[in-house]
């Protein structure tokens, strides 16, 4: 039986946390900037610290960006007919877990022998 998804619902949950992040990429860009290399306003203890905080930023842009990268994915999956499948073993997606992550690419079983691996 095939299963008949709302395909409009999911794009428009995928489209809605695509253009969110993108904002907030926007709006956090500074924050990645490259460090002043000032010596002489900025103390050693507050570059330091300044250090981290990119550090912290540029990991959070990161995920982000993997975000958005599934984000794109799944919404390329709904053009292609191909959404709602499991990219690894072509089994449906619960539905539930679709619900509460629009851009899942895999199954339950799926995703916990990739989370085993790692
Ligand atoms: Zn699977």
């Amino acid at each position: 039986m095939i299963r008949k998804l709302d395909l409009g619902k999911y794009s428009e949950k995928l489209e809605a946390r695509r253009t969110q992040l993108m904002m907030l990429h926007d709006l956090t860009r500074a924050d990645r900037g490259t460090v002043e290399h000032d010596q002489t306003t900025v103390g050693r203890l507050s570059r330091m610290h300044a250090i981290q905080e990119q550090a912290t930023a540029l990991a959070t842009g990161r995920q982000r960006e993997q975000e958005l990268a599934r984000i794109e994915a799944a919404l390329r999956r709904i053009a292609d007919g191909e959404y709602g499948y499991c990219v690894i073993c072509g089994e449906e997606i619960d539905e539930r877990r679709l619900d509460l992550d629009p851009s899942l690419a895999s199954c339950i079983d799926c995703a916990r022998n990739a989370a085993v691996k790692h």
